[in-house]
């Protein structure tokens, strides 16, 4: 068999200083002997060893190598290694969604009698997983406003060992003030914990204010056009590794043809995340002097609360934003209905843009006390701004509005 490797070492990148744009195009690759220029796809459950003693010490954990796809498999190391430098983390887990990211860092690093301080403004099935199953274990959980420091210092308890929270929040755009609540996390000894889906790491990279772990779905703006589902967890290697703990031996584990999207996903994150912003903005503003619009809530208008903060924390707004129609439940749907182009759905973080009613659907499962509690009224509507010409995204939206 003819060995290509000595061509190979020439391309292995030295990314020493290199930015995150170079970075997202190349960290993390390893290429084979075959000197690929794409980063190549592992399809294996299995990996072979030159002798017993190698394989020995292999599952021991003696040798460094791969031993089973369940927690090792070099395309999803890829994006794992690129996704950590991304996000200026030592060490990356990726996880088979979203929601067993979340799952993984609670199954690692909970235990009975624990607290967790949770944002009252997080994924519908973040609340679900807590409630549902944590419960289950004697986990205690509270809920806090997310922009009230006091509320968070106020509920820490003396067995509080996690704090959870998304900024900007779902669907008001809601900012945190990220290195006061990492202040009060610390002095309370507990893990900061932030679901960084909205901004990724091309807007916002929540370590730097004092996050101990960051989660992602993957699914959303990491993949980019709605094709996997995954999530990862980064972090400090100390921290990342019960959670590599859990996936050895409860294998919520991301699939090598996954890891290959989503790392192709990187490449193009920084460009996808500014162009998101931008239409976002241009919608924001749109909607802001349309007659039949009560407010607008979007981080990146000066006028919203949060806009000072997510100028210091983020690095542009994100593709997310929601609105009031005049009117009700009613005028809403008039104006979902209306579109011809843009889809109606609840999934966010696609090149195609996508409209949701959160009253009757993300948050349908409220009481009406509570959705109007969070802020959530009959007459908002939450747009994913997608990647289509702005102008035909607003043409689509005003086919509604201006029928009201
Ligand atoms: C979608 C989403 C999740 C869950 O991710 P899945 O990949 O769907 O499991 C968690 N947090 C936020 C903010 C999300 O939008």
């Amino acid at each position: 068999m003819k060995d290509f490797s000595q061509f190979n070492d020439r391309y292995q990148s030295d990314l020493e200083g290199c930015a995150f744009e170079t970075l997202a195009v190349r960290a993390g690759q390893v290429r084979s002997a075959e000197c690929e220029h794409s980063e190549a796809i592992f399809p294996t459950s299995s990996y072979v060893f030159n002798s017993a003693a190698e394989a020995a010490a292999r599952f021991a954990g003696e040798s460094a190598g791969n031993v089973y796809s369940r927690y090792t498999n070099p395309t999803v190391r890829t994006f794992e290694d690129r996704l950590a430098a991304l996000e200026g983390g030592e060490a990356c887990a990726a996880t088979s969604s979203g929601m067993a990211a979340i799952y993984a860092v609670a199954l690692a690093h909970l235990k009975a009698g624990d607290h967790v301080l949770c944002s009252a403004s997080v994924f519908g099935s973040t609340i679900m997983l807590f409630e549902k199953f944590l419960r289950k274990f004697n986990v205690s959980i509270d809920y806090v406003d997310l922009l009230d420091l006091n509320d968070w210092k106020n509920k820490t308890r003396e067995n509080t060992r996690l704090f959870f929270l998304e900024s900007p929040s779902n669907p008001l755009n809601d900012v945190a003030d990220l290195e006061g609540i990492a202040a009060i996390a610390k002095a309370a000894n507990a893990l900061f914990v932030v679901d960084n889906c909205f901004c990724t790491p091309a807007l916002q990279r929540p370590l730097q204010w004092g996050a101990d772990l960051v989660v992602h779905s993957a699914t959303k703006y990491i993949d980019g056009q709605g094709r996997c589902v995954g999530g990862a967890v980064v972090g400090s290697a100390e921290l990342i590794e019960p959670v590599v703990g859990v996936l050895r031996s409860a294998g919520p584990t991301m699939s090598p043809f996954n890891a290959w999207v989503f790392t192709k996903g990187l490449e193009t994150l920084s460009l996808r995340m500014k162009a998101h912003s931008e239409n976002a903005l241009q919608l924001a503003q749109w909607l802001q002097q349309h007659p039949n619009v009560k407010t607008v809530n979007y981080c990146g208008l000066e006028n919203h609360p949060g806009y000072v903060l997510a100028k210091k924390q983020q690095s542009g707004f994100g593709g997310v934003l929601s609105f009031e129609v005049t009117g009700g439940r009613d005028e809403a749907w008039q104006v979902v209905d209306a579109t011809r182009m843009i889809s109606i759905t609840a999934n966010l973080g696609d090149v195609k843009t996508t409209i949701t009613h959160p009253g009757t659907t993300t948050h349908g499962r409220l009481s009406e006390e509570e959705r109007q509690k969070a802020g959530i009224s009959q007459a908002l509507l939450r747009v994913a701004v997608g990647l289509e010409n702005i102008a035909d995204i607003q043409r689509d939206l005003a086919r509604g509005l201006d029928a009201l």
